[in-house]
């Protein structure tokens, strides 16, 4: 660990992981289409910039984020490849937007007039993708109006488009029928563009699980998250393509204790000792870093490639596991330093992220960014 003040819990970030499923992603493309790689919310927790670099040695064309403020901190990382965000900022970030070379989503005129303005005075064309709203009613110029939208700000010199996209809101579902309607407006709306003699640039649509379900979809791009992360979007691409998972979680115990027979455990005595010679673990990480609070008493976590019950309460700041002899197994003790793995591999026992999803009623998606947060990150 890097730091001597380090408590002991970290997230672990397997890059060569993140390379592997770059390239698994490339060559699911045509040599043609690019792969532009969704590096928001610190890439998924995994750390965007560690992440971009990977990616970009793997392939990547392009990075989108959600924020200037994390297409920033690709920039000021040396990152040099064109840079998407995902939605449309305030006009007072069209500044950093011009500075850092950031290309906007845009879908009011309002905005990219105000960005031609900043960008004719600064004396460069600012480019921007347009988003078209095709169903999801999230972010876009809706479907039927794109030809009006392009009329009203395409005479302006100071911007310029880049690109066309949507995004699907039932991309696990391609036969469906409402992932088929969003494909045809965005389709429709972008035939209607080029025979208006609009410039519609770089034409794209897909997230991961509509790259892997559905490959007629690709058109010039494809935005992929998830799947980088080596995480499945839904249960059909898990069966699709093979993905490395690239996090772990791990913490190394901070405190042993034996109570006696009926004693409680943290907050509220949700768990009291079943019996004797039952030993108490605590480990140095609890909701603050990720590791919900709604998982108490539910969640396990492995040691020496067996797994533990958590037990009580999950504090903000710390969490205890219970070491029990059941009668399958003789467990062993566990001493202070010991490591544990709340997710990842232990031997041949995995606790995945999919599975904490599962238990929180959520998508990995959530349970991957929580991590994050507080966790100090250790690349390999
Ligand atoms: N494009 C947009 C606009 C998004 O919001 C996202 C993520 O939510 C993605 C692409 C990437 O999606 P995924 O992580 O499912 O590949």
């Amino acid at each position: 660990q890097k730091e001597p003040w380090s408590r002991g819990a970290w997230v672990e970030i397997d890059l060569g992981a993140i390379r592997r499923n770059t390239r698994t992603f490339k060559n699911l493309l045509d040599p043609r289409e690019r792969l532009c790689c969704v590096v928001k919310a610190d890439a998924y927790g995994h750390g965007a910039l560690e992440c971009a670099r990977i990616m970009y040695s793997a392939g990547a064309d392009m990075f989108a984020v959600a924020t200037v403020s994390e297409g920033i901190e690709l920039r000021q990382g040396g990152v040099k490849l064109p840079i998407l965000i995902l939605s449309e900022p305030p006009e007072t970030a069209i500044d950093a937007l011009l500075e850092y070379e950031l290309m906007p989503s845009v879908y009011t005129s309002e905005f990219a007039l105000a960005l031609g303005e900043r960008a004719v005075e600064a004396g460069c064309v600012a480019r921007y993708h347009m988003a078209i709203e095709t169903g999801m009613n999230r972010i876009g110029v809706h479907h039927t109006e794109v030809i009006d939208f392009r009329r009203s700000i395409d005479f302006h010199r100071g911007i310029a488009c880049d690109g066309v996209f949507t995004h699907f809101a039932t991309a696990d579902d391609p036969d469906g029928w409402d992932y088929k309607l969003q494909r045809r407006r965005f389709e429709e709306a972008v035939a209607a563009m080029h025979e208006a003699g609009f410039d519609c640039g770089i034409v794209h649509c897909d997230n991961t699980p509509a790259m892997i379900l559905d490959p007629a979809s690709h058109y010039d791009m494809v935005r992929a998250g998830i799947g980088l992360y080596g995480l499945d979007a839904c249960e059909r691409t898990s069966r699709a393509v093979q993905l490395d998972p690239a996090m772990s979680v791990r913490a190394r115990v901070s405190r042993t204790t034996d109570p006696a027979m009926g004693e409680g455990v943290g907050y509220g005595y949700t768990y009291r000792v079943p019996r004797a010679r039952v030993q108490i673990c605590t480990l140095p990480l609890g909701y603050a870093d990720g590791v919900s609070r709604t998982l108490s008493n539910r969640m396990d976590v492995l040691f020496r490639g067996m797994r533990l019950r958590q037990v009580g309460n999950i504090c903000m700041d710390q969490l205890m596991v219970e070491i029990q002899e059941t009668s399958r197994s003789v467990m062993p003790e566990a001493e202070i330093g010991d490591l544990m793995t709340i997710i990842g591999r232990d031997g041949d026992a995995e606790i995945s992220l999919d599975e904490h999803a599962r238990l929180r009623g959520t998508i990995n998606y959530e349970v991957a960014c929580g991590f994050g947060m507080r966790l100090e990150r250790i690349y390999r």
